[in-house]
């Protein structure tokens, strides 16, 4: 937002100076890709010639250091630099709300500008989860999402739009920014983050609000920025798209962009995978194991991750665990439990411990090791879809509470 200085007009009122806010107009270049950038600078009326060059410059401040304003552009010289401020930003989403959990995981709540159909701004959410060895964030695809897993608290919130590819390098851009995980910046501290490396966030996973296989075009656009080697780096053996069983798109997102796969399996059963996972229906067990068989990417090296979310006496038997492995029998797999995350009004428990650690020991003696995925951030309900949900539930008052606290977090 700009804020217009009116002192010079209040002055002859003889009233305080006032400051009229007016919504930014210019649009952000955070998170486009090379072609999105070159037409940018096209705009500006910058000659072909010379927009290659300028197209890398750019890449390299954005993308590898991170600059917030073109002022930091050094090797730019100052007229151009002057033009593109007046043109464009490099704003990143707004953080709406930002929770640390006191196991080091971070979640944070961005509000997307509206996007070119004047539509209104749209809250989504990422998070954060560091480890010794690597830092993974989990990003959103759409905000909400058209399906509607019976247990998942997305599939409860409807489908507003698909993020552009832009939103969804940009949800990485302010990861970077609040750990100032760049070169030259200060880096964050506190308890969990990685020790070892030089990167805090190394690892994508597409697994936050959306199906990315239904945001297809953004999702895979977005990846080849990600994965760029002269820009942001995570390659992609580091990313990783989770989707629910969307067919037909998994054969064509390994052979186009290659990225690792996961799938949010959940039931060895078509009749029960209808219920939890419904998109079971239109794509059953059999269709989606025949296309995990092809995915061109998979191998021993680069195994498929299949999720199962434990849910009390309906998917947590033994004679489950033993069919999960049957099923799973030939394809390079590795399998993460997940104890469900309880939201308010769900029908769902999570398992006992016990069950899964029993289940987990089936899963252990076929030979997949440590399956179980650690809760975590349990303390800021880390699952997705929730902070969102929350937030929706707060007064205006409590709404703007929360954006000072974030803003004074800056
Ligand atoms: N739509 C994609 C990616 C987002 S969901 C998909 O379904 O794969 C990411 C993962 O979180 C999925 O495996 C999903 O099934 C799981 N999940 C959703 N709600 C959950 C909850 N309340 N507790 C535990 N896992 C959940
Ligand atoms: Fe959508 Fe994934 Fe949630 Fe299912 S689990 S409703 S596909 S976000």
């Amino acid at each position: 937002m700009n804020l217009i200085d009116t002192t010079a007009a209040s002055a002859a009122g003889a009233r305080a100076p006032v400051q009229i806010a007016r919504a930014e107009t210019r649009r952000s270049l955070a998170g486009l890709d090379r072609a999105g950038l070159a037409a940018a600078l096209a705009e500006i009326g910058l000659p072909e010639r010379e927009r290659k060059m300028r197209v890398a410059q750019l890449w390299h401040w954005i993308y590898l250091r991170g600059a917030l304003s073109f002022d930091e552009m050094t090797n730019v010289g100052k007229g151009l630099r002057e033009t593109l401020s007046a043109a464009f930003t490099l704003d990143r989403p707004e953080v709406v709300v930002e929770q640390v959990s006191n196991d080091g995981t971070r979640k944070w709540l961005l509000r997307l500008p509206p996007d070119l159909k004047g539509d209104k701004p749209h809250d989504v959410e990422m998070v954060y989860i560091p480890e010794s060895d690597r830092g993974t964030l989990c990003v959103s695809s759409q905000v909400g999402c058209t399906l509607n897993c019976s247990f998942c608290h997305t599939g409860t919130q409807r489908l507003v739009r698909n993020l552009s590819a832009a939103e969804i390098v940009a949800q990485v851009m302010v990861a970077r920014d609040r750990l100032g995980d760049y070169p030259g910046r200060e880096r964050a501290v506190g308890p969990g983050l990685p020790t070892e490396g030089d990167r805090l966030v190394t690892n994508i996973v597409f697994m936050g609000m959306g199906e990315p296989l239904y945001a297809y075009d953004s999702v895979a656009k977005a990846i080849e920025v990600l994965a760029d080697g002269e820009g942001l780096g995570i390659g992609k053996r580091r990313i990783t798209v989770s989707t629910s069983g969307v067919v037909p798109e998994i054969e064509r997102l390994g052979r186009e962009v290659g990225p690792m796969l996961a799938i949010s399996l959940h039931a060895v059963r078509d009749e029960l995978r209808d219920v939890l996972v419904p998109i079971n229906k239109k794509y059953p067990l059999k269709d989606l194991l025949d296309a995990c068989r092809t995915y061109p990417p998979a191998s021993n090296a680069k195994r498929i991750t299949f999720e199962y979310v434990m849910l009390k006496g309906v998917n947590d038997s033994p004679a489950d665990a033993k069919a999960l492995v049957k099923l799973l029998a030939g394809i390079p797999a590795k399998i993460n439990l997940i104890p469900f995350n309880p939201w308010p009004g769900t029908q769902y428990e999570c398992s006992d411990w016990e069950t899964i650690e029993q289940f987990s020991d089936i899963v252990f003696r076929a030979g997949y090791s440590s399956p179980v995925r650690t809760p975590r951030g349990r303390d800021i309900l880390a699952a997705c879809g929730q902070l969102k949900s929350e937030t929706e539930k707060l007064s205006a008052r409590e709404r703007l509470a929360l954006r000072a606290m974030a803003a004074s977090a800056e």
